[in-house]
């Protein structure tokens, strides 16, 4: 079946092209690609976008819709691994990007908060851990110690996330690019980036188009993810994203009051480490018993789709030059968080295009790091 949300009526969108060499070819067209495309366009630059689907057809099509600030780790994690101001200046640069979201967004984006639950004490303790860390370095969040639901032990409230109908979002970007002069090629799969005329070649795939860039194979390993839809419910039950378990269940209720679940890849999580994009029965079926689980009966399903995002092994993105090569730069492996990393990310390799290397983050996402 098809992702729920690329059933969205598509925007309008100018028709650019640009015979022979440009100055930036991006592959992929999802948030990254169209991202990182409006901000060189917006400069002057000339752009090209390569996608082997249609816009936003990858995983900026087939997520959670969660728009959430930070990195892929527990804050209290970050900071004790990347340190302290690393830690607290990306989660500032992204609530901006997220700031700069809702700008471009419109209804695409709703700033509903998110709620981070505790599934069971231990959990408790390690989100405790994780809230009064934010509270120490001036990072806005809320403790709820009984969050409404009965079945959890404790959440964190995010004020400023929100929920994003990812595809529509990602198709405006796209139809902003274009109107800016970029070209979006669709289905014209790369073969080989040194095929592409371009000054600079940006790859902007995730878990996708794996093996690409030789040197990227080993360090971003595509990993799926399974989601579900159910039939419009009755009533409101959720009017923010949620997540537990470390964010490996994942649920938000839409608009027209169907619930969107996805996650419980650790029920196998070895045969999740594929770029095979399905859904297998095993997840499915944890999926829907948990479903039932949210709402009290059996659920009527009417969506199911898979899709892959890249792991690295740190949690960190990579954005910047691919060491070995001067004109080939990377942005992606968001480790299952890339809608807000994933449009900062784009903007900023772009920056880094455009010869802006002042951005702390260009130095954590380095892909150097892994040389
Ligand atoms: C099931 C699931 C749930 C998720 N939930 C969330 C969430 O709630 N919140 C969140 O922040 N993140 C979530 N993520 C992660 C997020 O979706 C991704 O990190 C983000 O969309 C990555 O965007 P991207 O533009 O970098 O890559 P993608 O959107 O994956 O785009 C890459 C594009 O590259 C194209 N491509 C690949 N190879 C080639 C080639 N050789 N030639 C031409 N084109 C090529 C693909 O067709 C694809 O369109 C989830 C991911 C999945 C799979």
């Amino acid at each position: 079946m098809n992702p729920y949300w690329l059933e969205d009526e598509k925007p309008p969108r100018a028709t650019t092209t640009h015979a022979g060499h440009v100055d930036v070819a991006i592959v992929g067209a999802g948030i990254t690609g169209c991202s990182a495309a409006l901000r060189l366009a917006q400069a002057g630059l000339t752009v090209r976008v390569h996608d082997q689907r249609a816009v936003a057809e990858g995983a900026s099509g087939r997520n959670g819709g969660f728009a959430l600030r930070g990195g892929a780790s527990r804050y209290d994690v970050a900071r004790e691994t990347y340190g302290g101001e690393q830690a607290s200046e990306l989660w500032h640069w992204t609530e901006h990007a997220l700031d700069r979201m809702a700008g471009l967004a419109g209804d695409s984006l709703r700033r509903t908060g998110s709620l981070r639950l505790a599934a069971d004490a231990e959990e408790r303790d390690e989100i405790r851990a994780e809230f009064e860390a934010m509270r120490e370095d001036g990072i806005a969040a809320e403790w709820i110690d009984e969050p409404a639901d009965g079945r959890f032990h404790g959440a964190i409230l995010h004020t400023e996330d929100g929920a994003l109908q990812p595809a529509r979002f990602v198709r405006r970007l796209a139809a902003r690019a274009a109107g800016v002069g970029a070209e979006i090629r669709e289905h014209d799969r790369v073969g080989d980036v040194a095929s592409l005329d371009a000054e600079h070649v940006v790859v902007a795939t995730d878990g996708y188009g794996h093996g690409l860039v030789p040197e990227l194979a080993d360090l971003v390993w595509p990993t799926r993810g399974q989601v579900i839809v159910s039939a419009p419910l009755d009533r409101v039950l959720y009017d923010k994203p949620h997540y537990a378990r470390q964010g490996f269940d994942y649920w938000q209720q839409l608009p027209d009051r169907r619930l969107l679940l996805g996650g419980f890849r650790d029920v196998s999580i070895m045969d999740e480490l594929t770029d095979v994009e399905e859904t297998t029965p095993t997840i499915q079926a944890s999926l829907e018993r948990f479903m039932g689980e949210l709402i009290g009966e059996p659920p009527t399903i009417t969506h199911r789709w898979a899709g892959i995002f890249g792991l690295t092994q740190d949690m960190l993105p990579l954005v910047g030059r691919v060491p070995g090569h001067d004109d080939v730069w990377v942005a992606g492996g968001y480790s299952g968080h890339g809608n807000v990393l994933g449009f900062a990310c784009g903007e900023l390799v772009a920056d880094a295009i455009l010869g802006d290397m002042s951005s702390p983050q260009l130095k954590l996402f380095d892909p150097a790091r892994f040389f």
